[in-house]
């Protein structure tokens, strides 16, 4: 007989995981307290303007992605980024400095001083480090690279990332890759040279060279079309308050406008953030001792909307990450309408700027509409634009993205000790194994062969 499996959380993460196992056949339900599929990928279209509330884009480092896209229907929809989006820019002093990216460039750029350029082409020379799991993305980016590196490059790359602080962030959790170059190769440089030549044989595409997307309707269209093919196995407005083991395996117990409902199951896959799964899974104090620690900031997303003529700075790039030494406050600005069509009208530019993370977790305190105005005009003296914006929207995410901060290996080893014990239980979700959309994709193959392997 096949399994009955409920999901917990109509994300990315969920829809997918769900979705494989529906055409593989088995019984899912996917329950979720909004009223629409997505999580926080959000698009909204409003006075001409498309929003991203959410994630901008994804980049396919998976080819699970575009399987996603061509069996939902939504190839007219799929973009990649225009070209432009490859360079990338950061501020120092005022200034937007391209990102290097050749040795060329990096020779060349006033990003960096010459004492850091020559500080970073010592990094070969690095020994290797003890332990990535207790060691910060700081640490280990200030032992192989030097500080400025840290400062110019490391510092916005990780707020433009995980809106998380390098000082605070575990290397090997958070950036497994990374640290594995230099576990595996003794450096970065060398390891870089020598996984790009084997990913060639194996013909893998990495982070840095996997294509940026996005839908001519913005991100939504990805897990509202995986709803679409699911159908009335997905639940919407469906609030679960609890899951407890039962005779027959787990009985999870929901609201649906304002009435109760229970359900048996015998496999319950939880893709939802980890406070709330703290919430749901009550019969293990340590598994709620460990969800709750994992940390989330708060991010405020201000789309802004200005005509292009007022607009000095050249549109040719992805945006513009700050580092934290430059005292902005806000983290970056994407410029979302350069990267895909569809975004404003054509006399229109749109701008994606985000507040807070982990940098300046106090915007949580703040009136938000006393936020904007400073950074509004940061911005646009950033910019060179004249004149207010045009159109104007945000959306505050009180917990926005976890931080798999040092020592997070403790909550990872919990949670597989966790599903050994309670068999038929999974905990996915963007807390584990990357925050990406496409690790939450990734992360759904998993999924469903965990959920296999119990059926054997
Ligand atoms: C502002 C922001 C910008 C981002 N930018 C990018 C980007 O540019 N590129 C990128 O790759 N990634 C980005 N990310 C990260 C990425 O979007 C997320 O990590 C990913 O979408 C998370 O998907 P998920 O399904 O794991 O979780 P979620 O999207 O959080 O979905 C969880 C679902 O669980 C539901 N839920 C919660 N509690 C209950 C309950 N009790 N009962 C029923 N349902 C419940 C929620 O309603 C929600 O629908 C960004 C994230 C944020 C917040």
């Amino acid at each position: 007989m096949s399994k009955k499996i409920v999901v917990l959380g109509a994300g990315i993460s969920g829809l997918t995981a769900a979705y494989w196992l529906h055409k593989d056949g088995f019984d899912v339900r996917v329950l979720d307290k909004n009223s629409e599929a997505g999580g926080v990928m959000e698009s909204v279209f409003m006075d001409g303007f498309l929003f991203d509330r959410g994630p901008n884009s994804g980049l396919e480092t998976s080819p699970l992605i575009k399987q996603l896209v061509d069996e939902t229907g939504l190839q007219d929809q799929f973009v990649y980024a225009n070209q432009k989006g490859n360079k990338r820019y950061i501020l120092r002093d005022n200034i937007l400095h391209p990102l290097p990216m050749n040795p060329l460039s990096f020779l060349k750029t006033k990003l960096f001083s010459p004492r850091a350029k020559i500080r970073l082409m010592t990094e070969p020379f690095r020994g290797r480090s003890e332990d990535g799991y207790y060691q910060s993305i700081a640490e280990f980016v200030k032992r192989r690279l030097g500080s400025e590196f840290l400062d110019y490059a490391i510092n916005p790359f990780v707020a433009g990332v995980y809106a998380g602080k390098p000082e605070d962030l575990s290397v090997k959790s958070a950036f497994p890759k990374l640290y594995a170059l230099e576990e595996k190769y003794g450096g970065l440089i060398v390891g870089t040279i020598k996984s790009i030549r084997e990913r060639k044989k194996r013909a893998e595409v990495s982070k840095q060279s996997a294509k940026m997307f996005s839908f001519v309707n913005g991100m939504q269209s990805l897990p509202k079309a995986i709803c679409s093919k699911l159908g009335s196995r997905v639940e919407l407005n469906s609030q679960v308050t609890n899951v407890a083991k039962s005779n027959a395996g787990y009985k999870i117990i929901y609201i649906n406008s304002g009435t109760e409902y229970s359900l048996e199951a015998d496999v319950v896959i939880s893709a939802v953030p980890a406070y709330n799964t703290a919430e749901i899974f009550k019969f293990d104090e340590g598994l709620t001792e460990h969800l709750l620690k994992i940390y989330y900031p708060p991010v405020l997303v201000l789309f802004l909307g200005y005509k292009k003529e007022d607009i000095g700075q050249p549109l040719d790039g992805f945006g513009f990450l700050i580092p934290a030494k430059e005292k902005k406050s806000f983290l970056g600005a994407i410029w979302s309408s350069v990267l895909f069509p569809n975004r404003t009208e054509d006399k229109y530019a749109g701008f994606t700027l985000f507040i807070g993370g982990a940098r300046n977790p106090d915007i949580v305190n703040k009136d938000k509409e006393l936020i904007f105005p400073v950074v509004i005009k940061e911005f646009q003296e950033i910019m060179k634009i004249k004149g207010a914006p045009e159109f104007q929207t945000y959306r505050y995410w009180h917990k926005a993205i976890p931080q798999y901060n040092i020592g997070y290996i403790e909550h990872e080893r919990y949670f597989d000790e966790f599903e050994k014990k309670y068999k038929g239980i999974i905990l996915s979700g963007n807390y584990r194994g990357g925050i990406s959309v496409g690790d939450c994709v990734k992360n759904s193959e998993l999924v469903f062969q965990k959920v296999k392997s119990l059926n054997n």
